[in-house]
């Protein structure tokens, strides 16, 4: 049979055919009035979409690349540094940290489990500087409680919380500046419907005050140089333009999600991802497979444990052979565990019931077990008619 390329991975995502078409046609030299416009425009469309007064930021890297600014900017060598980690993105924290020179302080959970706020709280100290966190952990399907970790971190007045969303943005509900988050870090690859190339996020003014004192180095990341040339809507260096014209592309669309309101086409946009992931979750669970982390999933993926006996490997290459399904296997010594189904960015009904019908066929076959066709997908479909 046919068989189409889809991306399920939680980034890079499928992309948006209109950024797409945008990007393919953009060709102006980044220091003309052309890509000023567009740069400014993606600026203030970006303030709605991540909903904040603060300032905001785009950088032409990878998402950790802003990760890695968020601690170069803030933190000078010795500086404590208080890590929350529950999966291989947290653990990103850590080594970023490390690298840096600051002194680490961590919570852990186990993978597929979430932070204990009891253990934040212990571990918090007037001389921690910064806490870093991640809204989403994108290798575990886990959700983290932004929320009641910024209140436990606004208790201090002079420690600040970076909270990495790259895969938050687009598919979690949440209040940057009510909270009180320092720094939020989003990808250009994975709700936005972009290629990877763009990390963007917010600055609060808390944090761009430490900046006057840190002492790490930084140079390509510099984020005050950044703030100065966005002033002026210019990049500091030569910025990925056409990934800007993806951008803006991918801001119109979800404006028009939202009937003309961008912030409106961003809360659908989260509705989305929630309506795709709660009809995956009670569709592998009628296949009676477990999720990975149940107490606490997200809604930008569903991490799913791999059936005794089977080894989520098989699985994902026989998406990938069998229907042309790209889905993620675990990370690192997670790889053979679980496999992982995107909802963030351009998915639907029909993705979202297609991977089930094509799951029941794949699992079938992994396991030898007699699966009765339609029950995954029958269980999604019930949720739609309910919850839509
Ligand atoms: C994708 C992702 C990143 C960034 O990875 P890059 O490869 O640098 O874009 C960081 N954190 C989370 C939670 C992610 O999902």
């Amino acid at each position: 049979m046919l068989k189409k390329d889809r991306l399920f991975t939680p980034g890079p995502t499928p992309l948006l055919p209109a950024a797409q078409t945008a990007m393919a046609a953009y060709g102006s030299h980044h220091r003309t009035s052309e890509f000023r416009a567009l740069f400014a425009g993606v600026l203030a469309d970006l303030k709605q979409f991540i909903g904040t007064r603060n300032d905001v930021l785009v950088l032409s890297s990878s998402g950790t690349g802003f990760m890695e600014a968020s601690v170069s900017n803030l933190t000078s060598p010795g500086d404590r540094v208080l890590v929350l980690t529950a999966g291989k993105f947290g653990e990103r924290w850590a080594s970023l940290a490390k690298a840096f020179g600051c002194a680490l302080d961590t919570v852990t959970a186990p993978y597929g489990e979430t932070i204990s706020l009891e253990e934040v709280r212990r571990k918090l100290t007037p001389e921690t500087r910064c806490v870093y966190v991640q809204a989403t952990e994108s290798s575990t399907g886990a959700r983290h409680d932004v929320q009641a970790i910024a209140k436990l971190v606004r208790t201090l007045p002079d420690t600040l919380l970076v909270v990495d969303a790259i895969t938050g943005f687009g598919t979690t509900r949440l209040d940057i500046d009510a909270w009180g988050i320092d720094i939020i870090i989003g990808g250009s690859q994975k709700a936005l419907m972009i290629p990877p190339g763009l990390a963007y996020g917010a600055v609060s003014e808390r944090a761009w005050q430490r900046m006057e004192t840190t002492k790490c180095p930084r140079y390509y990341f510099d984020l005050r140089k950044e703030r100065k040339s966005a002033a002026k809507s210019e990049t500091a260096y030569t910025p990925a333009t056409s990934l800007f014209a993806g951008l803006a592309a991918a801001f119109d669309y979800v404006r028009q999600m939202g009937n003309g309101n961008l912030a409106a086409g961003r809360d659908a946009l989260v509705a989305n991802a929630e309506l795709c992931a709660a009809m995956t979750r009670a569709g592998v669970q009628a296949l009676g497979l477990k999720l990975f982390s149940p107490a606490c999933p997200a809604a930008a993926l569903t991490a799913v444990a791999a059936p005794p006996g089977a080894d989520s490997t098989t699985i994902c290459k026989k998406f990938r052979d069998q229907f042309g399904a790209v889905v993620a296997n675990g990370q690192a010594e997670m790889k053979g565990q679980l496999f992982r189904i995107a909802h963030l960015g351009y998915y639907d009904y029909l993705d979202t019931v297609g991977v089930l019908a094509a799951l029941e066929h794949v699992i079938a076959e992994t396991t030898g077990t007699a699966v009765e066709f339609g029950s995954a997908v029958r269980a999604a479909q019930e949720v739609y008619s309910k919850i839509r």
